[in-house]
Protein backbone atom coordinates (compact mmCIF):
# COMPACT_ATOMS: atom_id res chain seq x y z
CA UNK A 1 0.00 0.00 0.00
CA UNK A 2 1.24 3.76 -0.37
CA UNK A 3 2.91 4.54 2.56
CA UNK A 4 0.84 8.50 2.63
CA UNK A 5 -2.55 6.47 1.69
CA UNK A 6 -1.29 3.92 4.64
CA UNK A 7 -0.99 6.67 7.41
CA UNK A 8 -4.50 8.21 6.20
CA UNK A 9 -5.99 5.09 6.85
CA UNK A 10 -4.32 4.50 10.07
CA UNK A 11 -5.43 8.11 11.53
CA UNK A 12 -8.83 7.30 10.07
CA UNK A 13 -9.23 3.78 11.76
CA UNK A 14 -8.07 5.87 15.46
CA UNK A 15 -10.45 8.42 15.10
CA UNK A 16 -13.14 5.58 14.62
CA UNK A 17 -12.33 3.49 17.68
CA UNK A 18 -13.80 3.86 21.04
CA UNK A 19 -10.93 5.15 23.36
CA UNK A 20 -10.38 2.79 25.68
CA UNK A 21 -10.32 0.08 23.37
CA UNK A 22 -7.75 1.54 21.37
CA UNK A 23 -4.77 -0.61 23.11
CA UNK A 24 -7.16 -3.52 24.23
CA UNK A 25 -6.49 -6.23 21.42
CA UNK A 26 -3.10 -6.90 21.94
CA UNK A 27 -0.85 -8.39 25.21
CA UNK A 28 1.25 -5.86 25.53
CA UNK A 29 -0.31 -2.47 26.14
CA UNK A 30 2.23 0.24 26.74
CA UNK A 31 1.69 3.94 27.28
CA UNK A 32 4.43 6.22 26.77
CA UNK A 33 3.55 9.42 28.67
CA UNK A 34 6.06 12.92 26.99
CA UNK A 35 7.07 13.13 23.87
CA UNK A 36 9.79 14.23 23.92
CA UNK A 37 13.16 13.02 21.97
CA UNK A 38 13.11 10.25 24.94
CA UNK A 39 9.65 9.34 24.88
CA UNK A 40 9.66 9.39 21.03
CA UNK A 41 12.52 7.87 20.71
CA UNK A 42 11.27 4.73 23.12
CA UNK A 43 8.09 4.80 21.18
CA UNK A 44 9.23 4.76 18.04
CA UNK A 45 11.35 1.63 19.24
CA UNK A 46 8.63 -0.39 20.34
CA UNK A 47 6.35 0.47 17.29
CA UNK A 48 9.33 -0.92 15.09
CA UNK A 49 9.18 -3.94 17.34
CA UNK A 50 5.50 -4.89 16.39
CA UNK A 51 4.05 -3.01 19.94
CA UNK A 52 1.39 -1.50 19.58
CA UNK A 53 2.20 1.62 21.76
CA UNK A 54 0.57 4.70 22.71
CA UNK A 55 2.29 8.01 23.12
CA UNK A 56 0.91 10.49 24.82
CA UNK A 57 1.96 14.93 26.07
CA UNK A 58 -0.10 17.17 27.62
CA UNK A 59 0.43 19.22 25.26
CA UNK A 60 2.22 19.35 21.91
CA UNK A 61 5.35 16.75 20.61
CA UNK A 62 8.24 18.48 21.56
CA UNK A 63 7.02 20.99 23.26
CA UNK A 64 8.71 20.49 26.64
CA UNK A 65 13.13 20.74 26.95
CA UNK A 66 13.34 18.34 23.83
CA UNK A 67 11.91 21.84 21.45
CA UNK A 68 13.86 24.45 23.32
CA UNK A 69 17.39 22.55 23.27
CA UNK A 70 20.64 23.16 21.38
CA UNK A 71 20.19 19.96 20.18
CA UNK A 72 23.91 18.95 20.30
CA UNK A 73 24.69 15.37 20.14
CA UNK A 74 28.42 14.80 21.42
CA UNK A 75 30.25 12.14 24.10
CA UNK A 76 32.35 14.81 25.45
CA UNK A 77 33.43 16.36 28.98
CA UNK A 78 32.03 16.62 31.40
CA UNK A 79 30.26 13.41 30.73
CA UNK A 80 30.81 11.12 34.22
CA UNK A 81 31.56 8.46 35.29
CA UNK A 82 32.74 6.51 32.13
CA UNK A 83 29.21 4.63 32.28
CA UNK A 84 27.80 7.72 31.18
CA UNK A 85 30.40 9.04 28.57
CA UNK A 86 29.98 5.33 26.75
CA UNK A 87 26.24 5.57 26.60
CA UNK A 88 26.97 8.56 25.06
CA UNK A 89 29.50 7.32 22.86
CA UNK A 90 26.63 4.85 21.65
CA UNK A 91 24.20 7.93 21.32
CA UNK A 92 26.44 9.32 18.54
CA UNK A 93 26.27 5.31 16.94
CA UNK A 94 22.55 4.86 17.30
CA UNK A 95 21.91 8.06 15.76
CA UNK A 96 23.78 7.31 13.14
CA UNK A 97 21.83 4.06 12.30
CA UNK A 98 18.23 6.16 12.77
CA UNK A 99 19.42 9.17 9.78
CA UNK A 100 19.42 5.99 7.74
CA UNK A 101 15.99 4.88 9.04
CA UNK A 102 14.78 7.96 8.97
CA UNK A 103 16.45 9.08 5.94
CA UNK A 104 17.76 12.43 7.83
CA UNK A 105 20.40 14.15 7.02
CA UNK A 106 22.19 15.23 10.69
CA UNK A 107 25.26 17.71 10.41
CA UNK A 108 28.26 15.79 12.04
CA UNK A 109 30.16 18.87 11.28
CA UNK A 110 32.46 18.37 14.78
CA UNK A 111 32.86 20.83 17.32
CA UNK A 112 35.68 23.39 18.84
CA UNK A 113 36.05 24.41 22.01
CA UNK A 114 38.13 26.83 24.20
CA UNK A 115 37.86 29.50 27.01
CA UNK A 116 39.23 33.00 27.66
CA UNK A 117 41.09 32.94 30.97
CA UNK A 118 44.01 30.49 31.81
CA UNK A 119 42.02 28.72 34.44
CA UNK A 120 38.98 27.71 32.37
CA UNK A 121 41.43 27.12 29.64
CA UNK A 122 43.50 24.86 32.14
CA UNK A 123 40.30 22.57 33.39
CA UNK A 124 38.99 22.26 29.69
CA UNK A 125 42.46 20.50 29.01
CA UNK A 126 42.40 18.47 32.34
CA UNK A 127 38.98 17.08 31.62
CA UNK A 128 40.07 16.44 27.74
CA UNK A 129 43.27 14.43 29.49
CA UNK A 130 40.65 12.64 31.91
CA UNK A 131 38.29 11.79 28.68
CA UNK A 132 41.27 10.59 26.92
CA UNK A 133 42.08 8.11 29.86
CA UNK A 134 38.47 5.94 29.70
CA UNK A 135 38.87 2.51 27.46
CA UNK A 136 37.14 4.38 24.44
CA UNK A 137 36.32 7.99 23.70
CA UNK A 138 35.00 9.91 20.71
CA UNK A 139 37.80 11.57 18.66
CA UNK A 140 39.64 14.97 20.09
CA UNK A 141 42.13 16.99 18.86
CA UNK A 142 44.16 19.81 20.35
CA UNK A 143 44.87 22.19 17.66
CA UNK A 144 46.04 26.08 17.31
CA UNK A 145 44.16 29.13 16.65
CA UNK A 146 45.33 28.72 12.50
CA UNK A 147 44.58 25.38 12.10
CA UNK A 148 41.08 26.42 13.86
CA UNK A 149 41.18 29.45 11.60
CA UNK A 150 41.50 27.15 8.47
CA UNK A 151 38.06 25.48 10.10
CA UNK A 152 35.99 28.82 10.71
CA UNK A 153 37.63 31.76 9.12
CA UNK A 154 34.93 33.84 10.45
CA UNK A 155 35.80 33.32 14.38
CA UNK A 156 38.65 35.26 16.28
CA UNK A 157 40.58 32.75 18.50
CA UNK A 158 43.30 35.24 19.46
CA UNK A 159 46.59 33.58 19.70
CA UNK A 160 44.79 30.46 21.69
CA UNK A 161 47.03 26.95 20.96
CA UNK A 162 44.93 24.90 23.27
CA UNK A 163 41.27 24.26 20.74
CA UNK A 164 39.79 21.29 21.46
CA UNK A 165 38.58 19.86 18.17
CA UNK A 166 35.94 16.83 19.01
CA UNK A 167 35.63 15.56 15.52
CA UNK A 168 32.69 12.89 15.69
CA UNK A 169 30.38 15.50 17.17
CA UNK A 170 26.65 16.67 15.44
CA UNK A 171 23.79 18.60 15.82
CA UNK A 172 19.80 18.02 14.53
CA UNK A 173 16.96 20.18 14.32
CA UNK A 174 15.33 18.25 17.14
CA UNK A 175 11.85 19.29 16.06
CA UNK A 176 12.13 17.87 12.99
CA UNK A 177 13.33 14.91 14.48
CA UNK A 178 11.13 14.37 16.64
CA UNK A 179 8.10 15.40 13.64
CA UNK A 180 10.01 12.21 11.85
CA UNK A 181 9.48 9.83 14.96
CA UNK A 182 5.71 10.30 14.77
CA UNK A 183 5.28 10.18 11.39
CA UNK A 184 6.93 6.37 11.65
CA UNK A 185 5.33 5.66 15.02
CA UNK A 186 1.71 6.32 13.24
CA UNK A 187 2.97 4.71 10.22
CA UNK A 188 3.83 1.83 12.32
CA UNK A 189 -0.03 0.95 13.44
CA UNK A 190 1.00 2.96 16.89
CA UNK A 191 -0.27 6.13 18.01
CA UNK A 192 0.21 9.48 19.63
CA UNK A 193 -2.05 11.97 21.21
CA UNK A 194 -1.37 15.22 22.05
CA UNK A 195 -2.90 17.32 24.43
CA UNK A 196 -3.86 14.50 26.38
CA UNK A 197 -2.56 14.38 30.15
CA UNK A 198 -1.64 11.52 32.12
CA UNK A 199 -3.39 11.95 35.55
CA UNK A 200 -3.12 8.68 37.42
CA UNK A 201 -2.51 4.45 37.29
CA UNK A 202 -5.59 2.60 37.63
CA UNK A 203 -4.75 -1.07 39.11
CA UNK A 204 -7.40 -4.07 39.14
CA UNK A 205 -6.24 -6.79 40.92
CA UNK A 206 -3.41 -5.35 42.19
CA UNK A 207 -2.32 -4.77 38.19
CA UNK A 208 -2.27 -2.11 36.57
CA UNK A 209 -5.21 -1.78 33.68
CA UNK A 210 -5.22 1.67 32.66
CA UNK A 211 -4.40 5.10 32.96
CA UNK A 212 -6.53 8.15 33.10
CA UNK A 213 -5.58 10.92 31.15
CA UNK A 214 -7.58 14.49 30.40
CA UNK A 215 -9.14 12.81 27.77
CA UNK A 216 -10.59 9.43 29.43
CA UNK A 217 -8.82 5.97 29.91
CA UNK A 218 -6.16 4.38 27.89
CA UNK A 219 -5.48 0.48 28.48
CA UNK A 220 -2.19 -0.37 29.71
CA UNK A 221 -0.06 -2.92 31.50
CA UNK A 222 2.76 -1.31 31.36
CA UNK A 223 3.85 2.73 31.66
CA UNK A 224 7.32 4.40 30.88
CA UNK A 225 7.03 7.89 32.08
CA UNK A 226 9.41 10.13 30.10
CA UNK A 227 8.64 13.21 31.13
CA UNK A 228 11.38 15.25 31.64
CA UNK A 229 10.99 18.22 34.07
CA UNK A 230 7.77 16.73 35.35
CA UNK A 231 8.75 13.66 36.72
CA UNK A 232 9.30 15.13 40.65
CA UNK A 233 5.36 15.78 40.29
CA UNK A 234 4.38 12.47 38.69
CA UNK A 235 5.86 10.67 41.07
CA UNK A 236 5.60 12.97 44.24
CA UNK A 237 9.03 12.83 44.87
CA UNK A 238 12.86 14.42 44.63
CA UNK A 239 14.56 12.99 41.85
CA UNK A 240 15.56 15.90 40.07
CA UNK A 241 17.05 19.08 41.29
CA UNK A 242 15.27 22.09 40.04
CA UNK A 243 15.41 22.55 36.37
CA UNK A 244 17.99 25.02 34.88
CA UNK A 245 17.10 27.20 32.62
CA UNK A 246 19.09 27.80 29.19
CA UNK A 247 18.55 30.71 26.14
CA UNK A 248 18.17 29.47 22.94
CA UNK A 249 18.00 31.90 20.41
CA UNK A 250 17.23 31.43 16.78
CA UNK A 251 18.32 33.51 14.06
CA UNK A 252 16.62 33.73 10.27
CA UNK A 253 18.64 31.84 7.64
CA UNK A 254 21.82 33.69 6.60
CA UNK A 255 24.77 33.17 4.16
CA UNK A 256 26.91 30.24 5.58
CA UNK A 257 28.91 31.81 8.04
CA UNK A 258 30.02 28.79 10.40
CA UNK A 259 30.99 25.50 9.84
CA UNK A 260 31.47 23.51 13.26
CA UNK A 261 29.36 23.68 16.15
CA UNK A 262 31.60 26.13 18.24
CA UNK A 263 31.31 25.99 22.38
CA UNK A 264 33.54 29.47 22.47
CA UNK A 265 34.06 31.89 26.04
CA UNK A 266 30.32 32.38 27.39
CA UNK A 267 28.18 31.25 24.13
CA UNK A 268 27.88 28.66 21.95
CA UNK A 269 26.23 28.29 18.25
CA UNK A 270 26.13 26.20 15.01
CA UNK A 271 24.45 26.82 11.69
CA UNK A 272 21.67 24.88 10.76
CA UNK A 273 21.19 23.07 7.05
CA UNK A 274 19.13 26.26 6.27
CA UNK A 275 20.72 28.61 7.01
CA UNK A 276 19.80 29.59 10.67
CA UNK A 277 22.26 29.89 13.68
CA UNK A 278 21.14 28.76 16.90
CA UNK A 279 22.75 30.11 19.67
CA UNK A 280 23.16 28.89 23.21
CA UNK A 281 24.79 30.87 26.68
CA UNK A 282 26.60 29.78 29.64
CA UNK A 283 24.94 30.60 32.99
CA UNK A 284 24.06 33.96 31.83
CA UNK A 285 20.08 34.06 33.44
CA UNK A 286 20.52 36.13 37.41
CA UNK A 287 18.85 34.51 39.50
CA UNK A 288 16.82 37.40 40.72
CA UNK A 289 15.32 36.98 37.19
CA UNK A 290 14.70 33.53 37.62
CA UNK A 291 12.98 33.84 40.52
CA UNK A 292 10.61 36.15 38.58
CA UNK A 293 9.66 33.38 36.90
CA UNK A 294 6.09 31.11 37.38
CA UNK A 295 5.88 27.42 36.15
CA UNK A 296 8.96 27.20 33.76
CA UNK A 297 7.79 29.70 30.66
CA UNK A 298 9.41 28.58 27.15
CA UNK A 299 9.79 32.75 26.67
CA UNK A 300 10.23 35.97 28.61
CA UNK A 301 7.02 37.55 29.21
CA UNK A 302 9.15 40.86 29.26
CA UNK A 303 10.56 42.34 26.00
CA UNK A 304 12.46 44.33 28.24
CA UNK A 305 14.03 41.35 30.03
CA UNK A 306 14.61 39.43 26.81
CA UNK A 307 16.28 42.48 25.07
CA UNK A 308 18.41 42.60 27.80
CA UNK A 309 19.84 39.07 27.66
CA UNK A 310 19.55 39.25 23.72
CA UNK A 311 22.45 42.43 23.86
CA UNK A 312 24.51 40.34 26.38
CA UNK A 313 24.71 37.45 24.53
CA UNK A 314 25.62 39.22 21.78
CA UNK A 315 28.04 41.07 23.11
CA UNK A 316 29.65 38.32 24.47
CA UNK A 317 29.56 37.02 21.09
CA UNK A 318 31.20 39.83 19.34
CA UNK A 319 34.49 39.16 20.97
CA UNK A 320 35.11 35.96 18.57
CA UNK A 321 32.26 36.09 16.18
CA UNK A 322 32.18 39.95 14.69
CA UNK A 323 29.04 38.90 12.37
CA UNK A 324 26.57 37.76 14.98
CA UNK A 325 25.49 41.42 14.61
CA UNK A 326 24.69 41.04 10.97
CA UNK A 327 22.44 38.17 12.10
CA UNK A 328 18.69 38.79 12.40
CA UNK A 329 17.03 37.16 15.51
CA UNK A 330 14.21 35.19 15.29
CA UNK A 331 13.46 33.91 18.09
CA UNK A 332 14.25 33.56 21.39
CA UNK A 333 13.82 30.99 23.78
CA UNK A 334 13.92 29.63 27.36
CA UNK A 335 14.67 25.89 28.02
CA UNK A 336 14.59 23.89 31.37
CA UNK A 337 17.18 21.27 32.05
CA UNK A 338 16.22 17.88 33.34
CA UNK A 339 18.91 17.64 35.79
CA UNK A 340 18.34 14.31 38.15
CA UNK A 341 19.68 14.91 41.84
CA UNK A 342 23.29 12.88 41.24
CA UNK A 343 23.38 14.62 37.45
CA UNK A 344 23.22 10.74 35.66
CA UNK A 345 20.19 9.44 33.62
CA UNK A 346 17.45 7.81 35.36
CA UNK A 347 16.67 4.62 33.58
CA UNK A 348 14.48 1.67 34.23
CA UNK A 349 11.57 -0.43 36.12
CA UNK A 350 10.23 0.96 39.87
CA UNK A 351 11.61 -1.53 42.35
CA UNK A 352 8.16 -1.49 43.97
CA UNK A 353 6.00 -2.16 40.42
CA UNK A 354 8.28 -3.69 37.51
CA UNK A 355 5.37 -2.60 34.84
CA UNK A 356 6.07 1.40 35.93
CA UNK A 357 9.64 2.62 34.39
CA UNK A 358 10.94 6.17 33.89
CA UNK A 359 13.23 7.30 31.61
CA UNK A 360 14.59 10.96 32.37
CA UNK A 361 18.12 12.96 31.74
CA UNK A 362 19.58 15.24 30.79
CA UNK A 363 21.64 15.04 27.25
CA UNK A 364 18.51 13.78 26.20
CA UNK A 365 19.47 15.11 23.32
CA UNK A 366 22.59 13.04 22.34
CA UNK A 367 20.64 9.87 24.06
CA UNK A 368 17.32 9.76 22.64
CA UNK A 369 18.44 7.21 20.10
CA UNK A 370 20.58 4.78 22.08
CA UNK A 371 17.84 4.72 25.38
CA UNK A 372 15.22 3.95 22.83
CA UNK A 373 16.82 0.54 21.80
CA UNK A 374 17.96 -0.07 25.34
CA UNK A 375 14.09 1.03 27.09
CA UNK A 376 12.54 -0.90 23.92
CA UNK A 377 14.61 -4.00 24.79
CA UNK A 378 14.29 -4.45 28.27
CA UNK A 379 10.64 -3.84 27.97
CA UNK A 380 10.02 -6.27 25.15
CA UNK A 381 12.30 -9.16 25.92
CA UNK A 382 11.91 -8.49 29.84
CA UNK A 383 15.41 -7.87 30.47
CA UNK A 384 17.68 -5.68 33.04
CA UNK A 385 20.41 -4.60 30.15
CA UNK A 386 23.73 -4.47 32.60
CA UNK A 387 24.71 -1.34 30.68
CA UNK A 388 21.76 0.65 32.50
CA UNK A 389 22.88 -0.81 36.27
CA UNK A 390 24.21 2.91 36.95
CA UNK A 391 21.28 4.19 35.96
CA UNK A 392 18.58 2.49 38.09
CA UNK A 393 15.49 4.70 39.70
CA UNK A 394 16.27 2.72 42.80
CA UNK A 395 18.69 4.84 43.57
CA UNK A 396 15.46 7.30 44.63
CA UNK A 397 12.72 5.80 44.92
C1 LIG B 1 19.02 25.29 26.84
C2 LIG B 1 19.25 23.80 26.75
C3 LIG B 1 20.25 23.29 25.95
C4 LIG B 1 20.45 21.92 25.87
N1 LIG B 1 21.40 21.46 25.02
C5 LIG B 1 21.56 20.12 24.86
C6 LIG B 1 22.48 19.66 23.88
O1 LIG B 1 23.09 20.43 23.16
N2 LIG B 1 22.62 18.30 23.77
C7 LIG B 1 21.92 17.41 24.55
O2 LIG B 1 22.11 16.21 24.39
N3 LIG B 1 21.03 17.86 25.47
C8 LIG B 1 20.83 19.19 25.64
N4 LIG B 1 19.91 19.65 26.53
C9 LIG B 1 19.15 18.69 27.33
C10 LIG B 1 18.04 18.05 26.51
O3 LIG B 1 17.38 19.04 25.75
C11 LIG B 1 17.07 17.32 27.42
O4 LIG B 1 17.78 16.37 28.19
C12 LIG B 1 16.00 16.60 26.62
O5 LIG B 1 15.35 17.49 25.75
C13 LIG B 1 15.00 15.93 27.55
O6 LIG B 1 14.06 15.29 26.73
P1 LIG B 1 12.78 14.62 27.37
O7 LIG B 1 12.07 13.92 26.28
O8 LIG B 1 13.18 13.82 28.56
O9 LIG B 1 11.95 15.84 27.97
P2 LIG B 1 10.91 16.83 27.26
O10 LIG B 1 11.34 17.21 25.92
O11 LIG B 1 10.64 17.92 28.23
O12 LIG B 1 9.62 15.92 27.10
C14 LIG B 1 8.81 15.58 28.21
C15 LIG B 1 7.37 15.69 27.76
O13 LIG B 1 6.54 15.16 28.79
C16 LIG B 1 5.30 15.86 28.72
N5 LIG B 1 4.59 15.64 29.98
C17 LIG B 1 4.97 16.01 31.22
N6 LIG B 1 4.03 15.67 32.12
C18 LIG B 1 3.04 15.05 31.44
C19 LIG B 1 1.80 14.46 31.80
N7 LIG B 1 1.35 14.47 33.07
N8 LIG B 1 1.03 13.92 30.83
C20 LIG B 1 1.45 13.93 29.54
N9 LIG B 1 2.61 14.47 29.14
C21 LIG B 1 3.40 15.02 30.08
C22 LIG B 1 5.73 17.31 28.49
O14 LIG B 1 4.68 18.07 27.93
C23 LIG B 1 6.92 17.14 27.54
O15 LIG B 1 6.56 17.31 26.18
C24 LIG B 1 19.66 21.02 26.63
C25 LIG B 1 18.65 21.53 27.44
C26 LIG B 1 18.44 22.91 27.49
C27 LIG B 1 17.32 23.43 28.34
Amino acid sequence: MHRRKFIQNMALLSLMSPFIKLNASTNKKIVVVGAGIIGASIAYELSNLGIKTILIDKYKAGSGTSGSSFNWINATYPKKPYSYNYIAQLGLKAFKDIQNDLNYDIQWNGSLEWANSKESQKELIDEVNKLMRYQTFTKHKIINHNKANILESNLNFRDNINIVHSEDDGVIDTNEFIKLLIDRINFNGSQVIEECEYKNIKYTNNTISSIITSKGEIAANQIVFACGIDTNKIFNKKLLKSPEPGIIIKSKPHKKIINKIIYGPGIHLYQQKDGRVIIGEQGLLERNDINKFSDYPSQFDSKLMENKYVNKIISIGKTFFNEIESLDINEVKIGWRPIPLDEKPIIGRLNYDKNIYIATMHSGITLGPIVGKLVAKELTQNKELSILDGFRPGRFL
